[in-house]
């Protein structure tokens, strides 16, 4: 039973992180990125809404946001655990999971922030080919990180479940160092 958070700029490995280590410890991975790219696709309500924030690399309104995590984490599959990517992204999204968590009578085990340098992640996701990957959205995700995301690593830094992880490594080296927190937590 795992209950994790991922942390993180865009293009530093969470997503795929995330991806093998829901397989490695068999619990759902939740991505607010995945939902909202796959809402844009069927063109649902939500997808409407949230199409030209993300194609402009800003964060989609906390309102469309929130009962969408709320309805997640609500659902039997989380039962065993869970790992959130891309969620909270701001201190407010932060507070709110704090406020449900402690509704549904859970904790997180442990905060895992992926720490990537600004260069390398723009050459990343220069090469990565998403819709919202061009050279300016990459700058404005980036900006929007350190503007809104980057307080949310001390939020939970005054908790003592924030964990550091050197993102920039191999991808079994990241893995390996992961599990190593983990297996911990
Ligand atoms: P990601 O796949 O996590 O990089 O997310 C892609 C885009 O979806 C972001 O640039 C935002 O526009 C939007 N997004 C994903 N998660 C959130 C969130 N928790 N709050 C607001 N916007 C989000």
């Amino acid at each position: 039973m795992k209950r994790l958070i991922f942390l993180g700029p865009p293009g530093a490995g969470k997503g795929t992180q995330a991806l093998i280590l829901s397989d490695l410890y068999q619990i759902p991975h939740i991505s607010t990125g995945d939902i909202l790219r796959a809402a844009v696709k069927a063109e649902t309500p939500l997808g409407i809404k949230a199409r030209s924030y993300m194609d402009q690399g800003e964060l989609v309104p906390d309102d469309l946001i929130l009962d969408l995590i709320k309805e997640r984490l609500r659902q039997s599959d989380t039962r065993g655990g869970w790992i959130l990517d891309g969620f909270p992204r701001n201190v407010s999204q932060a507070a709110f999971l704090a406020e449900l968590l402690q509704e549904l009578h859970l904790a997180a085990d442990c905060v895992l922030n992926l720490e990537v340098p600004d260069e390398v992640l723009v050459e990343r996701l220069l090469s990565r080919k998403r819709k919202d990957d061009n050279e300016t959205t990459i700058r404005r995700r980036l900006e929007v990180y350190h503007q809104d995301t980057v307080p949310v690593i001390s939020f939970y830094s005054d908790c003592g479940i924030l964990k550091a992880v050197n993102g920039n490594d191999s991808l079994e080296g990241v893995t390996t160092a992961l599990k190593a927190i983990i297996d911990q937590a």
